[in-house]
């Protein structure tokens, strides 16, 4: 038996899934960890953000958040119309 990373939970060890117990644990370890680099395609959205004009710092917040820390809940603004995403 192996202890999950993330969840702690016991499984039987195999070879593919040797620190986690479900996928699902892996994509929440996954998404856990602090990116330590950013991808191209993040850079190109950011780059992309910076030519933006946004009405709001809230929507550019919210905006950023969504490229590099799409796990987090959104920033909420007020006031501001913002652009549903379909996730
Ligand atoms: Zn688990």
């Amino acid at each position: 038996m192996g202890v999950c990373n993330w969840c702690g939970s016991a499984f039987p060890l195999t070879r593919s899934t040797r620190k986690y117990c479900t996928t699902r644990c892996k994509t929440n370890a996954c998404l856990g960890r602090k990116p330590s680099r950013i991808r191209a395609a993040e850079v190109e959205a950011l780059h992309e953000l910076l030519q933006a004009e946004l009405p709001s710092a809230e929507l550019f917040r919210e905006r950023l958040r969504a490229i590099i820390a799409p796990h987090l809940p959104p920033i909420v603004a007020e006031g501001a119309a913002l652009v549903p995403t379909l996730d």
